[in-house]
């Protein structure tokens, strides 16, 4: 058989295979560069129109995608050259209608004597590829990128991948309709992938595209959304979100497509276009809520294994003795450990776990409270409850039931309400509220100060106590705003006959400035941290060795109370209740002028009340000197300057302006000689004020 009785037996027999197939096959001369393609293509690709027994390649060219003639041409070259023996590429074809279609090439060289190439054999499928890729855009779907990216990962730090969502395309369908919206979606398509840097665009899904970015650099990465919003700029916006294929961060392509999702929902939050950058804290933040949702669940389902209870004590104030206890829900994880309740409450919240768990903390509070309450009949017991809990219309009933099931009295048993959301329907609340009132129970505002919660709603809700957070208490000093609104809610709440709770107490200094105000009660480290209900019981309610320490505990706190309200007598309250007035007088060396600074205590002693400056206050102190005495004085200030820094006295008869003729005591030196005047300084009293003993 000569060679062109060996390639018709060749074509036929792959006329018959073709029959059997919905693939094309092809056979190709690669020296002559004719082509012949067999099998259907007629109906979709206008690849050989005018029925030519050969196609050349520039012929092929014509139904291949723009972007994916040069990698096709490279491929023919390559094997021409003799580099591959073996075809195989995706790319795409064009139809006779626009729509473009992923084509999986592949076919074998076959060579001639001297071993060179002679023919390509082979077939074109669309079929492999028609699940892989979005016939609207043509470009890959997200099934064949969650292939591709578990070949990508492991090509740690080289890429970055884009998520693009097209912001309010379902309005731009609508309002141009679903044919402008079909033109936009393949504008966006083009032009990502047109985008320099970008190296595979995937449609994800209907108005999400993926970008694979050739760049390990975030402002690069940055730069190549610009270009894409500029270019489509008036058209459409969008929000994106960006993170580094990091073999260190993901394992999987699960992951980095949960991870790109989640940054989008912070991109989405934004108006306009915006671009969210990947952070990984953000992302472990989210997985740990996550596992931590799915441990509590079980926990509450495994009879609330992993919670329990600690009790704060919270004391009377002034002498104190113990008043009762909080209860706090603790946490622990069987596979996360110990989580504090910033952390875990929120969840319990969010998850409304805190309905079941709310009320297990109840019941057990309960049972303690009844433990306790046989020791001490005065002793309190106070429970949180979150606004979310109160949306349960028969949280009332359910926690009224819990007293009677343990035949308990609710009185001395206080529900501290938290607002750590809004309340929406006070009305509703404020019933629910009255249900345990007239049960006994007493309702505490929370955190008061720090949530919504004003005075005005304090009334409407007939509260029993407000718990100042420790946010106000901290570092608390007179004279502070803090100060002013804590002494504000007491003077409020003693009119109502609301008791006031301060928590969060941890130093005596802090006590001290409190006491001040007298609240009823109090809360804080300084007394106890919250401990677990047996020692709770053993140093606070049965006469234990451990009882004997807290009493200690209590007397050493009161002493500390003492010497500290000695150590924070205000200076200038000591001179104002003694009567001793400081005063400072500058005397000008060339013109005589004198100028006269006093403090508070002194303005009392002078009766002066209104305005004055220090020339006015210099005159009126002296003019009301008895003249019999002006030239003593006169003589003192002239002493003094002879010789600075010896102290000299005098008493002279000075008229006050309310209470005329007053005896007044006065010392004083010569302190200094500067900026051309002399200063002198010292004090005055009152001598009809002072008893001889
Ligand atoms: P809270 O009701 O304001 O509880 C007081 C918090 O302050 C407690 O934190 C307590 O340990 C802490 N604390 C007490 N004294 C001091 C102090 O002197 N200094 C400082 N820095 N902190 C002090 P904890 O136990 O971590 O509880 C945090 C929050 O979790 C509670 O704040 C409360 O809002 C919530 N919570 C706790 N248990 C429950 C519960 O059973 N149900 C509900 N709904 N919330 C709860
Ligand atoms: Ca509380
Ligand atoms: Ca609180």
């Amino acid at each position: 058989m000569n060679e062109m009785e060996k390639i018709e037996s060749i074509l036929m027999t792959m006329k018959e295979i073709s029959k059997c197939t919905n693939d094309f096959l092809f056979i190709g001369d690669i020296v002559g560069d004719r082509n012949v393609f067999l099998g259907d293509y007629d109906k979709d690709y206008a690849l050989n129109d005018e029925q030519k027994p050969f196609i050349c390649a520039e012929e092929l060219m014509k139904i291949v995608h723009p972007q994916d003639r040069e990698i096709l041409q490279k491929e023919i070259t390559d094997i021409a050259e003799g580099k591959k023996d073996f075809h195989n590429l995706n790319y795409r074809w064009i139809k006779r209608n626009g729509q473009i279609a992923w084509i999986s090439c592949r076919g074998t060289v076959l060579k001639d004597s001297n071993g060179k190439p002679q023919f390509l054999i082979g077939r074109v499928s669309e079929e492999a590829l028609a699940r892989l890729y979005n016939p609207l855009s043509g470009l890959w779907n997200k099934e064949k990128l969650m292939e591709d990216l578990e070949n990508e990962i492991p090509m740690n730090r080289t890429k970055y991948l884009m998520l693009f969502d097209i912001n309010n395309l379902t309005a731009i369908n609508l309002t141009f309709g679903r044919t402008y919206g079909d033109i936009l979606l393949k504008q966006v398509a083009e032009k990502i992938e047109q985008t320099k840097k970008v190296s595979s665009v995937y449609h994800v899904d209907h108005k999400n595209f993926i970008a694979v970015i050739d760049s390990y650099n975030e402002d690069e990465v940055r730069n190549v959304f610009n270009e894409i919003t500029n270019q489509m700029m008036g058209k459409c916006t969008f929000a994106a979100s960006a993170l580094p294929l990091d073999i260190d961060v993901f394992n999987d392509s699960t992951q980095v497509m949960d991870a790109l999702s989640i940054t989008l929902a912070r991109a989405k939050n934004q108006l306009e276009n915006s671009l969210e950058m990947f952070s990984k804290e953000e992302i472990e933040q989210r997985v740990r809520e996550h596992t931590l949702i799915l441990e509590l669940k079980k926990s509450v389902k495994n009879n609330f294994a992993g919670f329990y209870l600690m009790y704060q004590p919270q004391v009377k104030s002034e002498t104190y003795e113990i008043h009762g206890t909080e209860a706090l829900l603790r946490y622990t994880s069987l596979n996360m450990g110990n989580i504090y309740p910033d952390e875990f409450i929120p969840l319990l919240e969010k998850t409304h776990l805190i309905d079941k768990v709310g009320m297990w903390v109840i019941e057990k509070a309960i049972l303690q409270y009844r433990e306790w309450k046989k020791e001490n009949p005065d002793f309190h017991m106070s429970v949180n409850i979150s606004v979310i809990q109160l949306e349960d219309p028969h949280i009332a009933k359910k926690i009224i039931a819990l007293f009677e099931k343990y035949n308990v009295s609710g009185r001395g048993f206080c529900i501290e309400l938290t607002e750590t959301h809004k309340i929406h329907e006070v009305d509703k609340i404020a019933d629910i509220l009255r249900s345990l009132k007239e049960y006994g129970l007493q309702i505490s505002i929370d955190d008061y100060g720090t949530g919504y919660a004003n005075i005005a709603y304090l009334k409407q809700l007939e509260i029993d106590e407000v718990k100042i957070d420790r946010f106000f208490v901290k570092d608390l000093k007179k004279d502070t705003y803090n100060y002013n609104l804590i002494h504000n809610i007491l003077q409020f709440a003693k009119q109502n006959n609301i008791r006031v709770c301060c928590e969060g107490v941890e130093t005596v200094e802090e006590l001290s400035v409190l006491e001040s105000v007298s609240p009823n009660i109090l809360q804080g480290y300084l007394f106890d941290r919250p401990l677990k209900s047996t020692v709770m019981g053993e140093k606070y309610l049965y006469e234990t060795e451990e009882y004997k320490t807290h009493i200690r505990q209590r007397e050493r706190i009161c002493q500390e109370v003492q010497k500290q309200s000695f150590l924070k007598l205000n200076i200038q309250d000591v001179l104002i209740n003694n009567g001793v007035g400081i005063w400072l007088i500058r005397k000008d060396k060339a013109t005589d002028a004198c100028e006269m600074y006093i403090g508070n205590a002194m303005k009392k002693i002078l009766g002066i009340e209104l305005d004055y400056t220090v020339e006015t206050c210099y005159e009126y102190w002296n003019e009301r000197i008895h003249p019999d005495y002006q030239d003593k004085v006169k003589l003192i200030l002239e002493k003094m300057l002879q010789n600075p820094r010896k102290r000299y006295q005098i008493e002279y008869p000075w008229k006050h302006p309310q209470l005329g003729y007053i005896m007044l005591h006065g010392s004083g030196m010569c302190v200094s000689d500067s900026n051309n005047k002399y200063v002198f300084e010292g004090y005055h009293v009152i001598l009809e004020d002072v008893e001889d003993v």
